[in-house]
């Protein structure tokens, strides 16, 4: 298997050799830039799995850096994370707005970094199942993209496609929203929680009678299951008081 490669672009070399050493130590192909020039010049060369971006660099800042990747075709989908002196709140809120995945504030541990890093690349890769499954009375096929109940075709959207996808494909188990966010959406990992809860609603619309297959766990989150409740709440999110 190939390793994962990673762009650390710091111009202090201290910091920069410490990062390679663990990164190679932990199975990664660390590739060093001192400042975005050169960093360019990487991603003109050889895309990289993952970027390890300063804030502090001389000339561009990691943050016009991140901006300008993140608006550029070839660069716009690979996970950045910024590393950063500041701890304010401010400055990740700014980093994240310029498109980073993650931040990780320095003096930080090996563990750290290794644990970010493999979370960006997890969620670069959701799960894509492409057998043809089925669920109570519920059909969905991958490749032919269809979708039926009892043998009746259904009709969805893409991404409650991709939703009811990965429901069926994990039945029985409860998903929180996060889960969802992170397998369903991949790469989009600043979506709302409650973004998740309108596509469940779709999805549920959409499915007619098979809809109560999708249950509500109260406070954890979304669960696909063959022995459906007949009761299902329409609108999960909603806390009506009890008449
Ligand atoms: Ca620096």
């Amino acid at each position: 298997m190939k390793k994962p490669r990673v762009l650390i672009v710091e111009d202090e070399s201290a910091i920069a050799e410490l990062i390679a050493v663990n990164l190679r130590h932990n199975g990664f192909d660390p590739i060093w830039s001192e400042d975005g020039d050169s960093a360019q010049r990487e991603l003109d060369a050889v895309l990289p799995d993952v970027i390890l971006l300063d804030w502090m660099l001389p000339g561009q800042s990691g943050l016009v850096l991140a901006r300008k990747w993140r608006g550029d075709a070839r660069t716009k989908t690979i996970p950045i994370l910024m590393l950063t002196a500041r701890g304010d709140e401010p400055d990740k809120v700014a980093g994240l707005d310029a498109g980073a995945d993650d931040y990780i504030t320095k003096p930080f541990s090996t563990q750290e970094m290794m644990a970010r890093i493999r979370a960006v690349l997890r969620r670069r890769t959701p799960d894509r199942a492409s057998e043809a499954v089925s669920v109570g009375g519920l059909n969905l096929d991958p490749v032919t993209h269809r979708v039926s109940w009892h043998g009746a075709p259904l009709k969805l959207g893409p991404t409650e496609f991709k939703l009811l996808n990965f429901l069926m494909n994990h039945p029985e188990r409860v998903h929180s929203r996060a889960q969802l966010l992170d397998k369903v959406w991949g790469d989009h990992v600043f979506i709302e929680e409650r973004t998740v809860d309108v596509h469940v609603k779709r999805l549920r619309e959409a499915l007619g009678a098979g809809g109560a297959l999708v249950e509500t766990v109260r406070g954890v989150g979304y669960r696909l299951t063959a022995q459906a409740v007949a009761q299902v709440e329409s609108q999960p999110r909603v806390a009506a008081p009890q008449a």
